[in-house]
């Protein structure tokens, strides 16, 4: 009797307990679709869900966002389960091998990570997650309680929250009292820049492996810390497209394993069944490869876990819009089928919990005894410390162990030169052993070449850390002996005279904006010169006691400190060799006014890449206007402009061209990046594209060629394309634009776009012959690609023109960019 009763009672207080927790629509005093939630009420919904049934959610904040939006995570897991959850995450670490401190235990537990909303104006999925958190821990389903007994669930329920409410907030204020589904109705067409990026528009699903950004860096960093089995990533795409889940479309990378693209199989099937049941179409296998290192799915795929993109159609269509075939989507469909792949994940993970276990450990052994890796030790090497210490930055955020070389003889492939090379010292190495844990990671981030299973995909085909780091190593098929990987200590120095600051990584770039924003006056030399003995390449700064005040001194040394980088104190202006300090070869570094272009004509990534670069690395202020007001801009309080990735139509209009062009006659520097070099080619400024005859060379003239195959037009594009590829540029380092740099340098070409060398003007760095290194080139396209301009100088009266056909900033991973991206701003053409 008093058992039962005790029972009863425990009923009665599980009931009241239960009963707490609010539905969505109760919470939001709307049903889930009907409106758009703000990022902090749907937040404010997982903490009252966390508030009601402490015993199965808790929530924790993992940092903030640029415009300072909470970001948090949820940890649903049953009543038994929740108390050990610190127990679950070291064990599933032990289970990796990350985490050494003892055996893992025969663990039964799994973790389904989800993420929503990377992309903010795709939204819908962040109204999924609150149905989904419920449906998880708000009702008495018995099925989802089943689930839950062997499967931890993480959620993010607004991975880019800045984005998210840009786009809700917007949609908010232009909406009616009822949403109007006509496709052409304003709420459809969402101003520049558009929700889908961050604060500093970067794609944060491009950016896992880079980490650039705030929100990654901070989510990354927690992912790492728990390596799941499954992980989700919700996205929506136009809202003509059916639903889109796994299993993805090849090319797949080749270290994906065969279980890993079964089990993504099983959950497409799975999904299938729900879809089915409901009449909703999806497709899988087609349009979302997994190959690009950084996405959310293929980089916890690298990590170990089934990496998956689901993808709502949805992007523009707001609370509704009639689609193609005359149906209506609203966001409450959108909302129920992303609720749907949840739990169909869910429920399939925790039903193959025990294969999942024992294949995440053979996945770890594996990489860790880098099976079918090529190469045993990665080394790269420097005669600058601080270019090896950016790498070994992205190595910490990604739990990739590294160190030192012990030894200095040793073959490898030279990533520079393509072949077998014994190893020619620099004063520097940092080696990394792909025989550890997160070994498969590695190898897919320092692979010289990666192999492609199908030439279309979704994204650049090469990303080589050498080649964007522009770093000198070597793959060795052996392993190596290496210590622990040290940084130099920086000394102050004290003169009466001047000091001398190397340039030579981002790290000058950053001493240099630094000592400019407080007024220090900076010099350049603009050749090599010999100071007591010790040469000293052309670019190296100079900083002089006189013309300065006088705390200069105490400013390099804080700098210098900040950054890495260690000054040399001088005592005269009289050389061994080269020019003396007074010699017209000494430049002075005026501080640059900057204006930068933006709106509808602009690439809003482009744009991002350069804003981030000076507010986030230089710290050196920035003017961003509307392309559309340039005809009303006073130019004269600049002395450069930036034209970032775009399509300028305002440059065909006169009194716009000449308002530029008198701009650089005028003294001005006008840099124009990547499509940007398009719009002044097509409107007469100096650089030309090369002919159509010229590219081809001979010119297929069979009447054959108009017999093309319907079915494989996709695929006939593509001898034209290049959706990224790794090319060699031949440097003049003679030039400032290349200072800082030895004759050759790694872009990464996105574009079809070759122009003529500059007859007038410098032509700074160039494509010649056979300059292909890496990735996928359309075969019609590669033939062309070849002895044409990359970064060019042109004068015009007093001014200059800055050609930087391909990105140096590309998602800021591009990292051996940024240097010379800094030169076109600071050194060019002073
Ligand atoms: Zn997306």
């Amino acid at each position: 009797m008093k058992k039962i009763l005790l029972a009863l009672v425990c009923l009665a207080v599980w009931h009241a307990h239960a009963q707490t927790v609010p539905s969505p629509e109760q919470f939001l005093g709307y049903k889930p679709g009907t409106r758009f939630t703000p990022e902090y009420k749907v937040l404010n919904y997982f903490k009252a869900v966390a508030q009601a049934r402490p015993d199965m959610v808790k929530t924790a904040s993992y940092g903030e966002t640029y415009e300072g939006r909470e970001l948090m995570l949820a940890y649903v897991a049953s009543p038994a389960n929740l108390p050990n959850l610190e127990a679950i995450r070291t064990n599933n670490l032990r289970m990796a091998g990350v985490l050494k401190d003892q055996p893992a235990t025969d663990n039964k537990t799994i973790i389904v990570w989800l993420s929503y909303n990377v992309h903010g104006n795709e939204p819908s999925s962040s109204e999924a997650a609150m149905q989904t958190l419920y449906a998880l821990a708000g009702n008495d389903s018995q099925q989802t309680k089943q689930w839950l007994q062997n499967t931890v669930v993480i959620m993010d329920p607004c991975v880019n929250p800045d984005g998210h409410d840009r786009y809700v907030n917007w949609y908010n204020s232009v909406v009616g009292a009822q949403f109007n589904a006509d496709p052409q109705a304003r709420e459809h067409d969402e101003p520049w820049p558009g929700g889908r990026s961050n604060h500093y528009n970067f794609d944060l699903n491009r950016d896992w492996a880079w980490q650039t950004q705030l929100e990654t860096q901070q989510r990354v960093k927690k992912y790492n810390e728990w390596l799941p089995q499954v992980h989700v990533d919700y996205h929506e795409q136009g809202y003509n497209q059916p639903y889109y889940f796994a299993p993805a479309a090849e090319p797949f990378h080749e270290v994906i394993t065969p279980w890993q693209r079964e089990f993504q199989v099983m959950i497409g099937k799975n999904n299938a069944k729900y879809f089915d049941n409901n009449g909703w179409l999806y497709f899988t296998k087609e349009r979302f490869d997994l190959f690009y290192p950084s996405y959310g799915d293929t980089y916890p795929l690298y990590s170990g876990a089934i990496g998956m993109t689901f993808e709502q159609g949805g992007i523009r269509a707001g609370l509704g819009v009639k689609k193609e075939d005359d149906d209506t989507l609203t966001l409450v469909k959108r909302v129920a089928h992303h609720y749907t792949t949840g739990l169909s994940t869910i429920e399939t993970a925790a039903a193959n919990a025990p294969r999942l276990l024992q294949e995440y450990r053979q996945f770890f052994t594996n990489s860790g005894n880098a099976k079918d890796a090529p190469y045993k030790t990665y080394v790269l090497t420097s005669n600058d410390i601080n270019q090896l210490k950016s790498v070994a930055r992205l190595l910490d955020l990604n739990g990739i162990s590294y160190g030192a070389l012990n030894t200095k003889t040793f073959s490898g492939y030279n990533y520079f030169t393509g072949k077998e090379e014994a190893y020619k010292g620099d004063a520097y190495t940092l080696a990394v052993s792909a025989l550890q844990p997160r070994s498969t990671l590695l190898r897919v981030l320092f692979e010289p070449k990666s192999t492609l299973s199908d030439s279309i995909t979704y994204d650049i085909t090469a990303w080589s850390l050498p080649y964007a780091y522009n770093i000198k190593s070597y793959a060795v098929k052996e392993k190596l002996d290496m210590g622990s990987f040290t940084s130099t200590a920086v000394t102050p120095v004290t003169s009466g005279y001047g000091v001398l600051i190397p340039y030579t990584s981002v790290a000058s770039a950053q001493v240099m904006s630094y000592l400019i924003n407080k007024k220090v006056k900076l010099r350049f030399a603009q050749k090599d010169f010999t100071y007591k003995g010790k040469d000293y390449a052309s670019g190296t700064l100079i900083v002089l006691n006189g013309g300065n005040d006088d705390d200069w001194n105490k400013l390099v040394n804080e700098a210098c400190a900040k950054y890495n980088l260690q000054p040399v104190a001088v005592e005269s202006g009289f050389m061994d060799k080269g020019a003396d300090f007074g010699s017209p070869d000494i430049h002075f570094i005026p501080a640059p006014k900057v204006l930068m272009l933006t709106g509808e004509q602009v690439s809003s990534l482009g744009a991002g890449e350069v804003w981030s670069f000076f507010e986030q690395t230089l710290h050196y202020p920035i003017t961003l206007a509307n392309t559309e007001r340039l005809q009303r801009l006073d130019l004269s309080n600049y002395t450069v402009i930036i034209l970032p990735d775009g399509n300028y139509r305002s440059l065909g209009d006169k009194a716009i061209e000449d308002k530029l062009k008198n701009f650089v006659r005028d003294g001005g520097k006008l840099i124009a990046i990547e499509d940007a070099v398009n719009s002044l080619a097509d409107n007469n400024w100096g650089i030309k594209e090369k002919e159509e005859d010229e590219k081809d060379g001979k010119k297929d003239t069979s009447a054959y060629q108009a017999l093309k195959k319907y079915g494989s037009r996709q695929r006939d594009e593509m001898p034209e394309e290049i959706p990224g590829a790794i090319y060699k540029v031949n440097l003049d380092n003679t030039h400032p634009l290349a200072f800082g740099y030895s004759d050759t340098y790694y872009t990464l070409k996105q574009s079809s776009h070759m122009y003529q060398f500059l007859k007038d003007g410098w032509n700074v760095g160039v494509i010649k012959k056979d300059s292909h290194v890496a990735g996928f080139v359309g075969s019609k396209l590669k033939q062309r690609l070849k002895d044409g301009l990359t970064f060019g100088v042109q004068d015009m009266g007093r001014g200059t023109i800055v050609y930087l056909v391909d990105n140096p900033l590309f998602r800021h991973f591009w990292e051996g960019g940024k240097l010379l991206f800094t030169n076109a701003v600071f050194l060019a053409g002073e």
